[in-house]
């Protein structure tokens, strides 16, 4: 599914719709071509079965 996220740059600071496979990759954003990495942050499942060092902070 599709991941929105904030253009980095200050005076454009528009929503992007990207792809969910882009993740970690460089994106372009349409409106000020600003170039940009998306973050590769997966919402963590809370629950049982998730292994311990996923429930760690990442830094
Ligand atoms: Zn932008």
């Amino acid at each position: 599914m599709p991941c929105q996220l904030i253009c980095p740059n200050l005076r454009c600071r528009k929503i992007l719709s990207v792809p969910d496979e882009v993740r970690g990759k460089l994106v372009k954003c349409q409106h000020c071509q600003t170039m940009f990495r998306v973050p590769d942050t997966k919402p963590a499942p809370v629950g049982a079965g998730a292994p311990a060092a996923a429930a760690a902070p990442k830094k």
